[in-house]
């Protein structure tokens, strides 16, 4: 009861209709206060502190940060004096005048209801105690609701977990894994091919995913008819692969491709329509791409105009 504020008001007796046995039989034997005071001082001794999930020296901490900041120093002076009226006291604290009836001083740390009263200065890292463990917004709030108070607590909770680096990768949609493509037995047995773009020219790349060997051609169209006819003069040279690989672009998903697959006699692969990287050679890094491989070969290599078509003799 210590942490109360009390309204003593007097009922006179004719008004208590039901025997008070406190006021009208003192016990004549127990006339020492003493136990009183030891009862209530085991009572905020036991009861109160165990509550509050901090070590006692931690609770020191808060106790100094209390008096040292300026608002919370003032709140305490009014917590064992008296509060003024809400226009008399600066608007720092306000939110506090609002609520009075919870704040306590009890042994020298200032609480709201069994909530400890955390000065400016210990609030952030208080977020980080209160967010320990990367616990959403509810179970964080939570967690504040049952030790620590200050004006805004809730609010400010919210948007310290909103803003958590380490929870918004958690959020991030998980990929699909990546599955390496297993090392072809020989040469040419395995190709991929793809379209890129530089410096405003588009090329056709086929790489061997056996040893990396790109080949990169200058095109003039873009066209289905005309990618397979690029590829038809790559494979007069090279042979024809078992498989290919490509990704859904309109010029490999066309019916024209699926023909010249099945003419050729080679097996058309395509990569999964929501994760396009997946046509990556030898796994998830980026530049094994056909198109990464490609773009670096030109960038390396000055292309033979004459031909439009370049035979890289140069492993990457
Ligand atoms: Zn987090």
């Amino acid at each position: 009861m210590a942490k109360y504020e009390y309204l003593a008001q007097h009922v006179s007796g004719k008004f208590l209709y039901a025997a008070d046995a406190l006021s009208r039989a003192p016990n004549p034997d127990c006339t020492d206060d003493t136990d009183l005071e030891l009862e209530v001082e085991a009572y905020l001794n036991s009861d109160l502190f165990p509550s509050l999930p901090a070590t006692p020296p931690k609770l020191m901490e808060y106790v100094q940060a209390q008096i040292d900041d300026p608002t919370c120093a003032k709140v305490r002076e009014y917590c064992e004096t008296q509060w003024p009226s809400r226009n008399s006291i600066d608007s720092s604290l306000k939110p506090y005048w609002k609520v009075k009836a919870s704040l306590t001083l009890v042994k020298q740390l200032l609480l709201y209801n069994n909530r400890i009263v955390v000065p400016l200065k210990l609030r952030k890292e208080t977020l980080e105690n209160i967010h320990e463990g990367h616990q959403g917004i509810e179970r964080s709030r939570l967690r504040a609701q049952c030790s620590v108070w200050w004006p805004c607590v809730t609010a400010e909770v919210k948007q310290y977990v909103e803003n958590c680096r380490e929870c918004a990768k958690e959020c991030k949609p998980k990929r699909e894994p990546l599955i390496s493509t297993p090392l072809p037995d020989y040469p040419w047995q395995m190709v991929g091919t793809d379209l890129f773009e530089l410096k405003g020219q588009q090329y056709l790349v086929v790489v061997d995913y056996y040893s990396r060997y790109p080949e990169c051609i200058k095109l003039s169209r873009t066209t289905s008819a005309h990618i397979i006819t690029v590829l038809k003069a790559i494979f007069a040279r090279h042979g024809i692969p078992e498989t290919v690989r490509s990704d859904n672009g309109p010029q490999f998903s066309s019916h024209e491709f699926t023909q010249f697959a099945q003419t050729y006699g080679f097996k058309h692969t395509t990569s999964s329509p929501h994760y396009p990287q997946s046509n990556g050679a030898y796994g998830s890094n980026r530049k094994t791409h056909p198109k990464e491989i490609g773009r670096s070969s030109l960038s390396n290599f000055v292309l033979s105009s004459d031909t439009n078509a370049v035979v890289w003799t140069i492993p990457l």
